[in-house]
């Protein structure tokens, strides 16, 4: 294994199941450290871990509610002292919003409970949390944010989920301008529907659902948590650094 200054270290939010466990995966493949995170599930989470740690990564595991923004300032002060003790340095590389929920409702019928739910998850978030770890992110480092095929295309249903994705690319234009004095590159990366538990396994359980977004797709099919955690680490290499301020979907082709 490399020394700790030449390895990459990777915090992922939500990586205990789904899209961001796939990612920790294929960084790890990649010879990229990770921080795994998760809400509730931590034997999850640490199944994740010992998944990134047999492909000769280091991998660590903290729990982080990203519903909670009270909780970020201390969520940072663990993650830093986590970063001295296990890795001897005082900042990580790149940055994963990927956290989330799905909540499906239709736009006359959605709460404002279910509204404020969704902001402090898809929106709120990658603003403070982000800002929270700024101290704590490499000059030259990468932060990628999670955002969502609906945010350019509509699906009945997804009106407040898809807003707050929105609202995440527009945010991601804006962090790049700021960041770039730090050479830190910020990009939005917007998958189409995928087979995961995500909005209580809709994709992956329905079948009418996912033909008819297989059908709409030119690859022929719904994507696959590999596709994402695949096209993650491609970004995250280091044929990925003058890419910034993008949307990068990785859909297949889905609604040309
Ligand atoms: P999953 O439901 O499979 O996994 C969600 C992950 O996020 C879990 O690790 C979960 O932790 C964590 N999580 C959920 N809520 C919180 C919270 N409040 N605080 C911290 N962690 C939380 O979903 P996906 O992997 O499919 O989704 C990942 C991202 O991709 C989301 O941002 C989603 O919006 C986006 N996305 C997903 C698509 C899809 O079709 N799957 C399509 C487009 C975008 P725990 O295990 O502890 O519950």
């Amino acid at each position: 294994m490399s020394t700790n200054a030449d390895r990459k270290i990777a915090l992922i939010t939500g990586s205990s199941r789904g899209l961001g466990r796939n990612m920790a995966l294929h960084l790890a493949r990649q010879g990229v450290d990770v921080v795994i995170t998760y809400r509730s599930h931590r034997d999850e989470a640490e199944a994740a871990a010992a998944e990134v740690i047999a492909e000769g990564a280091r991998a660590l595991v903290l729990q982080l509610d990203v519903a909670d923004s009270a909780g970020f300032a201390g969520f940072a002060d663990a993650l830093k002292s986590a970063l001295g003790q296990q890795w001897q340095r005082d900042a990580f590389d790149y940055l994963v919003n990927n956290a989330g929920i799905g909540i499906h409702a239709a736009f006359a019928d959605t709460t404002e409970a279910q509204f404020d739910e969704l902001f402090r998850i898809h929106l709120k978030a990658p603003f403070f949390l982000t800002q929270a770890l700024l101290p704590l992110i490499a000059d030259g480092g990468r932060i990628l944010n999670v955002s969502s095929g609906l945010a350019r295309f509509s699906m009945p249903g997804f009106a407040a989920y898809a807003a707050m994705k929105g609202g995440v690319e527009v945010l991601t234009r804006y962090m790049a301008r700021e960041l770039g004095e730090r050479r830190i590159t910020v990009n939005t990366l917007a998958p189409g529907a995928i087979e995961t538990d995500f909005a209580g396994g809709m994709v992956r359980d329905t079948p009418q659902m996912n033909s008819a977004i297989a059908d709409q797709t030119a690859l022929g099919r719904v994507g696959l948590p590999d596709d994402i955690g695949a096209a993650v680490a491609a970004l995250l290499s280091d044929g990925g650094r003058w890419i910034n301020g993008q949307r990068i979907e990785v859909a297949g082709g889905i609604y040309l």
